[in-house]
């Protein structure tokens, strides 16, 4: 474990203007507060926080970082509280203090809203300062080095599986390769020891005989840059037994089909050097096909810039090849770290907002629930990127899957609402396409569109999802109150007197309802029945005579048709009472009824139109839905019932198509007329399972 005066000068080494009292002050007080509590290693509890902090001091980071770190489980896991912190060591260490304390919280959870609400919390704590973050991957690395101290191997698992999946990817996410890398080791080495296990003897077995191999092959690079006047830093190692069981995994190959487990790096002076080193590289040795990536040109969305390639060394051999400057190897080991480490005991820190986190805070400032937070977070923290270009040449970075709808959003939401079609490198391509790296795309837009429901289906961003939502989200509730409006006048009809002017006013009064419109809605979702409307309205109304009974349904009857002719309803556009429409008569065929929008009636320029309208009330036919459910248990089930509760009778279903966690059915229902079919519809938009609901 670090003494107390070896950590103060690893800090006074590279930040000589930092605070050594309150380095001192915060060794003292983690450990008395920890006093005699103890590690499953046996060593005394306050070692960790101290070795924590010990790691952040080789990424150089400030004084309030490291006293964060050697504070960061006091108050878990013992008396300190908030307050004391803050009275020591100030109101921005008790922050960060606070923000690594949250997060461990989080940590103690299960998945469920509240943990969403945590994380919700702590990352708007967290985005204006990123410190947070790396003092709590300093402190999951250290508990992976000391993993192999846990009796319970469960509990050792479950560390190893949370490392894997969250921990490691975050550290990408900020760059911080260093950290990524050990963590995967340690992590796989718990959750896969037998192949573990069996990669680490094969490398062995592979180097018998040859020994310094690696060391041969970087002697020779060198000094074919030097012989053509560059100056390189090479370096050379072994891939670790984690990134080469990954390949094997992605590749589906065999340890002895991989034939690149050796990694190579030259640091050079310049972004020109980088340059002419790959070209003396590549004229030197052939380079395999489809393995060069120019991150200098396109870096990755953490920050990381390289060249990248691999090249056939000699016969059943390829190595990778990273070709970077001194800067950028920096960065790419500390990451976004690097920005807080200070040069020449200068403070540099960069505080810009990292693209990632301000992602995030889009979607917290849009996302409804903690649960729709979460599935953004977890999109955002797992999904590789892919660039694609705007028509001027403009680099924007997306998830993998993006398809042109979400490229249209990250470049301005007035683009993504006003989309109508994209063109991908020149050819006009279906909005769901997925985007692939380097794509040129035109977004082709019109000013009477609006975003569209089936958008969600395919969207992968959270940008695009909130907006789409809380679009459709509005349009539905216009459309429900439209409705309830529609119901509301027939429910006036029925009332014994004509409403007096402060009539409304008072039934919203006695309704409990704040306006108009909650009314409308309340009665077109029926939460409210005809006889508490009426009895709001005029009070004893529906006591007394002459109360018009609702409306009976007759039999269908059509306007404008001679009667006996024979007709019947298309089965293209399912016209249901209330649609407009009109008749296509042929020779011989009776009439075919269709609605005034059918694409079909472009084929009927040869028949005689006849025009036509519904009779006053009927008996309704059959509507045609596109509905989008969650995939999961009993979705279905729900959806019957909602059909049920409904008076609506389904008549066939086809699934059309399946999208990960959604399913999209075409369904076929009998409905009285088009206000029970608005109805059904925004009883099923209301349901949790339901993403999206559409008559087509
Ligand atoms: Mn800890």
């Amino acid at each position: 474990m670090l003494r107390q005066y070896e950590l103060v000068e690893r800090v006074k080494s590279y930040d000589p203007d930092a605070d050594e009292a309150m380095l001192n002050r915060a060794y003292v007080f983690s450990m008395k507060a920890h006093g005699t509590q103890k590690r499953a290693s046996g060593d005394p509890y306050y070692s960790h926080p101290i070795e924590v902090a010990g790691i952040l001091t080789d990424l150089h980071l400030d004084d309030e970082t490291i006293v964060t770190a050697i504070l960061h489980d006091t108050i878990e896991d013992t008396v300190a509280t908030p307050e004391e912190i803050e009275k020591r060591f100030g109101p921005s260490v008790a922050r960060l203090v606070d923000g690594v304390t949250k997060l461990s919280r989080i940590e103690a959870q299960s998945e469920s809203q509240r943990a969403a609400e945590n994380l919700r919390k702590f990352l708007l704590a967290m985005s204006g300062d990123i410190r947070v973050l790396l003092v709590k991957l300093a402190d999951r690395l250290h508990n992976m080095r000391t993993l192999h101290f846990i009796q319970k191997p469960e509990k050792r698992r479950r560390i190893a599986r949370e490392t894997m999946d969250i921990y490691a990817p975050l550290a990408e996410r900020i760059g911080m390769y260093e950290f990524m890398t050990e963590m995967q080791s340690l992590a796989f080495r718990e959750l896969e020891p037998d192949a573990f296990e069996s990669i680490s003897k094969r490398l062995e077995q592979l180097h018998k005989g040859d020994g310094d191999l690696i060391e041969r092959i970087a002697r020779g690079l060198k000094a074919h840059l030097e012989a053509n006047g560059i100056e390189a830093e090479v370096q050379g190692r072994e891939k670790h037994p984690y990134s080469i069981w990954k390949k094997m995994a992605e590749r589906h190959v065999s340890f002895e089909q991989l034939s690149d487990v050796m990694a190579f790096r030259a640091v050079v002076d310049s972004v020109d050097e980088c340059y002419r080193t790959l070209g003396l590289i590549h004229q030197r040795w052939p380079m395999v096909p489809g393995r060069f990536k120019d991150f200098i040109s396109t870096p990755k969305r953490n920050g990381y810039s390289s060249l990248h390639t691999t090249v056939i060394h000699d016969e059943q051999m390829r190595i990778e090849i990273q070709i970077r400057t001194r800067e950028m190897h920096v960065q790419a080991e500390h990451g976004l770290a690097a920005h807080w480490s200070y040069k020449e005991g200068k403070k540099t820190a960069a505080r810009t907002q990292h693209p990632w986190i301000s992602d995030l805070i889009e979607i917290l400032e849009h996302a409804g629930s903690a649960e729709e937070l979460l599935e953004h977070t977890r999109m955002a923290m797992y999904t590789d990127r892919i660039f694609a270009f705007t028509p001027k040449g403009e680099l924007i970075q997306l998830p993998k899957g993006a398809t042109p709808v979400d490229f249209a959003y990250a470049v301005h939401t007035d683009l993504g609402d006003q989309t109508v079609g994209a063109k991908i490198n020149g050819r006009v391509m279906p909005l769901r396409t997925p985007l692939d790296n380097g794509d040129q795309v035109e977004i082709l837009v019109s000013k009477a569109q609006h975003p569209q429901p089936a958008w969600l289906s395919f969207v992968v961003t959270g940008k695009a999802r909130a907006k789409i939502r809380r679009f459709v989200k509005s349009k539905e509730r216009e459309e429900t109150v439209a409705l309830g409006r529609k119901i509301f006048d027939e429910i006036v009809q029925r009332l014994p007197n004509a409403l007096g002017w402060e009539a409304m006013a008072e039934a919203l009064r006695r309704l409990h309802l704040p306006d108009d419109d909650s009314l409308m809605e309340a009665i077109a979702l029926k939460r409210i029945d005809d006889v508490k409307v009426m009895e709001a309205l005029i009070p004893g109304s529906t006591g007394v005579e002459g109360v018009k009974p609702p409306p009976q349904r007759r039999a269908i009857s059509i306007k404008g048709l001679t009667p006996g002719v024979a007709f019947h309803l298309a089965t293209c556009c399912h016209p249901i009472p209330g649609d407009r429409i009109v008749g296509l008569r042929r020779e011989g065929e009776g009439i075919e009824v269709h609605t005034i929008g059918c694409e079909q009636l472009a084929d009927g320029v040869d028949a005689d139109w006849v025009d036509l309208a519904w009779g006053n009330e009927t008996d309704g036919g059959t509507a045609r839905l596109c509905i989008v459910i969650k995939n999961e248990p009993g979705s279905l089930a729900v959806i019957a019932g909602v059909m049920g509760q409904n008076g609506a009778n389904i008549v066939s279903m086809d699934q059309t198509g399946r999208d990960g966690s959604f399913h999209t059915f075409n369904l076929d229902i009998e409905v009285h007329d088009v206000q029970h079919l608005m109805r059904i519809l925004a009883a099923l938009r209301a349901s949790d399972v339901v993403s999206t609901a559409e008559r087509i």
